[in-house]
């Protein structure tokens, strides 16, 4: 059987002096879920080692280097999806864990798909998840963020055993209101999963993306067209309400598509038809 990976670093600006960093922290991430799906390691599992990467990289909008809100904190949504049996697992405004994909990932199984605020720190305390001080999880580049920034950031994994899993992790939108939770951890708006049709991942402006049911959207057009002309598609619905997003999208075939209407998109592909690593800057064309 084969595997497929795709995932990127969020729909965003990159300047010159950044590109470097997000070509390397999107690459590392890559590597580290096709090591997970190299060994026929679950596509869930792939989807948390690469996430976890990013997660530890202050590049990204995620865990380590993750938007600051309008009172000075990180609050960190996350979650991930099981395309086989549709468990999802999310965290929302959670403060103080170095890992939020893993704590959705042990939310997987458990009743309730989305878990928020004070409460999920202390789910993740009792799952044995590693802690931290929330302002553990500021960088200097994060606190002086002047532009507005949506790079959140996304993996979809097709494993051996033809399951697909699709997974987000983001600090949310530079400057929001404190308790603010966009689409990340919401399956339908920011990501969606389902064996039999495709995996989808979002990054971008989280209230358009949930006013316009992103990945529900994409998914209702998937077996209607080719993955990357879905999410062309799904992203004109965005544009509509002045919205700029990025999207991803991984086939149960391991065909894989992408687009965005963001200044630029970093996303990297492998798969065991095409091991060579991928990482591609992409920039909007009408710039
Ligand atoms: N979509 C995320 C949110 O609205 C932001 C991002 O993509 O960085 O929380």
């Amino acid at each position: 059987m084969s595997w497929a990976i795709i995932l990127h670093g969020g729909a965003t600006t990159i300047t010159d002096d950044e590109a470097e960093a997000y070509r390397a922290g999107c690459l590392a991430a890559l590597v580290a879920g096709c090591a997970v799906l190299e060994r026929d390691g679950l596509a869930l599992e792939a989807v948390e080692a690469a996430i976890r990467l990013m997660e530890d990289d202050p590049t990204f909008n995620c865990g380590t280097g993750s938007a600051i809100n309008a009172e000075g904190g990180v609050e960190m949504c996350s979650a991930i999806m099981d395309g086989h049996s549709f468990d999802v697992g999310g965290v929302s405004i959670i403060q103080g864990v170095r890992h939020p994909i893993s704590v959705a990932h042990a939310m997987l199984r458990d009743e309730a798909i989305l878990i928020a605020g004070p409460a999920a720190r202390d789910y993740a305390r009792d799952r044995r998840q590693e802690l931290c001080k929330p302002d553990e999880l500021k960088t200097e580049k994060k606190e002086k963020a002047a532009r507005k920034a949506h790079d959140t950031v996304g993996c979809l994994a097709l494993d051996t055993a033809g399951h697909l899993a699709a997974g987000t992790s983001t600090g949310g939108l530079d400057g929001k209101p404190a308790g603010r939770v966009g689409d990340s951890p919401h399956p339908g708006c920011g990501f969606y999963a389902d064996d039999q049709v495709r995996a989808v991942a979002y990054s971008g402006d989280g209230e358009h993306i949930a006013r316009m049911m992103l990945a529900a959207r994409t998914w209702q057009l998937l077996p209607l067209m080719d993955p990357e002309r879905a999410v062309t598609a799904a992203l004109s619905h965005v544009a509509r309400i002045a919205g700029e997003a990025g999207g991803i999208v991984l086939s149960p075939d391991g065909t894989t598509g992408w687009d965005h209407n963001s200044p630029h998109f970093a996303v990297a592909q492998a798969s065991s038809a095409s091991p060579t690593r991928v990482v591609n800057l992409a920039k909007r064309e009408t710039q």
